[in-house]
């Protein structure tokens, strides 16, 4: 039989789960674009933004996926022939270099492997040898999502100081933005991307592109962009429409105003990325476990690299996708698959998945997928260590004890 009728957990990382007051927020009529309570709200939003990203520059909001939002960065910074540098951990990064190719840029990309960090020192030394500072942007991904490795900017920015180079730091925060520590400014950042649909909570559509006044320098030391990647007029339009270059996404702005609110008042965004810490470690917690049958494996050994709203594992081919489709047909949870681990028609692709743990996601609902796949590897026989589910709840008592008086 199945259990799977019930809510539906949509456990993968991105797009996450929609608080039910974003999705109501969105529930009305359409507002008028010119004048009156949008653009108030669109200027709260745009202040707010900043704050989520701990900044005192500027920020640009494109109706765009995340995709979207890596061409906008690129375009304002990497004219053709330009030469940047992308630091790899995952698929991600080899995805933003595409699009700078594509823009006529040349990525040099550097690649870390998928199961650990980068490393600054080797990016100190390329830029040590590019004496006439022809690198123009160090880009990387702050947490890569398929490899769910975190790695540090604070690093590269220190290794980019080190080399005394010139080259702009970008990072890609789609993955970690709301969701873990990541100030912009405190870290040297001189443009970071995001999207809607992660750790802020909000359907896909807007793609978030935040700069420095160094990163806006630089942007007009070089051709201007195409008109609709611009960023200048997006944050200092003379008329409103130009926020947008066109109509406004009024919907996903009440819906975006509305998350926001839940990030930075109900909760507070340092209590948010401290839930998303203490349930990323009852996730590994009941992984740990599991794997003392060896039935799966975090991708990323070392806990301290590991990205905090969202996990890869590894299991034996094709147990993976057996447990994918048992959890969706019987336990009405769909975790996400592997990604970029193995190509799709490999028969290693089916070792590989991940559970996305961002944005709206509380203790019972990571108690709950956690369970579905104890559930899962019993229902498939497969072997796993004991008492996985009760390592992820100790963590989770921990975490929220309550005070003694
Ligand atoms: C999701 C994601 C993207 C791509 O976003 P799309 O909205 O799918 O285009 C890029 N980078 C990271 C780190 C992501 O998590």
């Amino acid at each position: 039989m199945t259990l799977s009728h019930g809510r539906h957990y949509l456990a993968i990382p991105g797009p996450s789960v929609v608080p039910d007051s974003v999705l109501s927020a969105m529930h009305r009529p359409a507002p008028n674009i010119y004048e009156g309570e949008l653009v108030s709200l669109t200027e709260r939003i745009l202040a707010d933004l900043k704050r989520v990203a701990g900044t005192g520059g500027e920020v640009a909001i494109y109706i765009a996926n995340g995709h979207g939002a890596w061409e906008a960065a690129a375009a304002n910074i990497v004219a053709p022939g330009d030469e940047v540098l992308v630091l790899a951990t995952g698929p991600f990064a080899h995805g933003w270099a595409e699009v700078v190719r594509r823009l006529g840029g040349r990525p040099r990309v550097v690649d870390f492997g998928r199961r650990g960090p980068v490393d600054a020192a080797r990016v100190e030394d390329i830029l040590r040898r590019d004496g006439d500072g022809a690198i123009r942007a160090v880009m990387m991904v702050h947490v890569d999502t398929a490899t769910s490795v975190r790695s540090d900017p604070a690093s590269v920015r220190a290794a980019i100081d080190a080399a005394g180079h010139p080259a702009l730091l970008m990072v890609d925060g789609i993955a970690s933005v709301g969701i873990e520590a990541l100030s912009m400014d405190a870290l040297g950042i001189d443009v970071l991307v995001g999207a809607s649909q992660k750790g802020l909570m909000t359907p896909p559509g807007l793609g978030l592109v935040w700069f420095s006044g160094r990163a806006d320098e630089a942007r007009g030391s070089r051709p201007a962009p195409s008109a609709y990647w611009d960023w200048r007029p997006r944050v200092q339009p003379e008329a409103y429409y130009q926020h947008f270059c066109g109509t406004a996404p009024t919907h996903h702005l009440f819906a975006l105003a509305e998350a926001l609110r839940l990030l930075l008042e109900e909760e507070g965004l340092e209590s948010a990325w401290a839930r998303h810490a203490a349930l990323a470690r009852a996730i590994w917690a009941a992984v740990e476990r599991w794997d003392e049958a060896g039935t799966m494996r975090l991708n990323v050994p070392d806990p301290a690299l590991r990205a905090h709203g969202v996990t890869a594992l590894r299991m034996k081919a094709p147990f993976a996708t057996r447990l994918r489709e048992w959890l969706s047909e019987r336990a009405g949870v769909t975790l996400g698959i592997g990604l970029g681990m193995a190509a799709p028609s490999d028969p290693a692709w089916h070792g590989f998945f991940r559970i996305g743990h961002m944005g709206h996601v509380n203790a019972h609902m990571v108690l709950g997928v956690l369970g579905a796949i104890e559930a899962g590897l019993v229902a498939l026989d497969l072997p796993a260590g004991e008492g996985a589910v009760s390592a992820a709840a100790k963590v989770i008592a921990e975490a929220a004890a309550v005070p003694r008086s």
